[in-house]
């Protein structure tokens, strides 16, 4: 049965060469296989044409290659692209492309559902049912390229882990993920080109430091006064605010990299001058830029965008204080692919 064979993208290069050596074959068609696996996306064994046919026999009797099918696009009235992923075992997730005039940015999840608890987010509703694995990550990626190719004439320039998920609940994957997306053999993309979005994991974002990542780091604040932050994402009770700091400028003096700080303004939630006060503070802990984004509502009554005037308050406070600020529209919300929205309506 198919099911019992292993899923080759689950090997390491060292260990596709190491099985080649055990077949008595040259370690070397490891590095050939790799390739087929990780830079040219090869969903098939028959594709893999420089591996004669007898290996690639062997290769389907020992292993399968899992991946994704796009089962869904919906296309947004300013471009944007959403993705209804299939996963091997049949669940769903979603990934976005985001075009703008000279990027294109795909937007990937880490997780089907989330293992987190924010009370503004659609995904949140949803169980944390699994994580994803590596190839599952990259397949998103590797989708959204050859979108971005096919629709506008160019390959994806940039990708952010806001898709679905808590990415650093799933450290180990999109890690290794990453790997294959920057290394070499893999896609050869920039990793500065990659932005990985947290809600704030204190002791994983020590971990990135010491790991060395050399993406971009970007953290979900929303409040950086304890008890609102607590309201809005409850898990916030066990990863404080001032753990979080600490483990920020631990990233900082490890990274010497400024971080995001990703900012909704509600009404009567954080509008007030005590709540922008707060922010300026922390944002003096490390060096770091606040991105104030659009809320999208998501069937609640619970939560209103901040008006104008609240949001300007902000702006001036934080550019006062010379803490660069920019502001994000949303985009794709017409077909629910805007941030926070993902929950596979379809
Ligand atoms: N779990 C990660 C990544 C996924 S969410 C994180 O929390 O950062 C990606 C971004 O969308 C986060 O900044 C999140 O706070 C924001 N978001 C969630 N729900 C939203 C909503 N309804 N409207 C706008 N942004 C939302």
């Amino acid at each position: 049965m198919s099911s019992e064979k292993k899923d080759i993208r689950a090997l390491s290069k060292e260990e596709l060469r190491d099985f080649f050596e055990s077949i008595g074959d040259k370690p070397f068609r490891g590095n050939q296989v790799y390739e087929w696996l990780w830079n040219k996306g090869a969903h098939v064994f028959d594709d893999m044409t420089n591996i004669s046919i007898e290996t690639r026999n062997h290769l389907k009797n020992n292993f399968e290659i899992n991946h994704i099918e796009v089962d869904s696009i919906q296309k947004s009235n300013d471009g944007t692209i959403k993705n209804g992923v299939k996963l091997h075992d049949g669940l769903i997730v979603e990934s976005v492309l985001i075009p703008t005039k000279k990027r294109t940015t795909a937007c990937v999840s880490s997780q089907v559902g989330c293992s987190l608890d924010c009370k503004f987010c659609a995904t949140a509703r949803l169980k944390r049912m699994r994580n994803l694995n590596p190839d599952e990550i990259f397949d998103q990626v590797m989708a959204i390229d050859k979108e971005s190719k096919l629709y506008y004439k160019r390959p994806l320039s940039n990708i952010v882990f806001m898709g679905m998920g808590e990415p650093l609940m799933n450290y180990k994957n999109v890690l290794a993920a990453i790997d294959k997306i920057t290394s070499e053999e893999g896609l050869g993309m920039s990793s500065k080109r990659i932005t990985l979005s947290t809600s704030g994991v204190p002791k994983m974002i020590k971990k990135l430091a010491d790991d060395g990542v050399k993406f971009n780091l970007a953290v979900s604040l929303h409040s950086a006064i304890q008890e609102t932050r607590e309201q809005i994402m409850p898990f916030a009770k066990s990863f404080t605010l001032s753990d979080l700091q600490e483990s920020l400028e631990y990233w900082y003096a490890i990274t010497k990299r400024k971080i995001t700080y990703e900012y909704i303004v509600w009404n009567d939630i954080n509008d007030k001058q005590e709540d922008v006060d707060a922010l300026v503070q922390f944002c003096k802990y490390v060096p770091c830029k606040v991105n104030l984004i659009e809320y999208n509502p998501i069937d609640d009554g619970m939560f209103q965008y901040a008006d104008n005037e609240a949001i300007e308050n902000y702006i001036y406070y934080l550019e006062k204080n010379r803490i660069p600020v920019t502001v994000r529209r949303s985009r794709g919300k017409d077909i629910d692919a805007a941030c926070g929205q993902l929950a596979n309506k379809q």
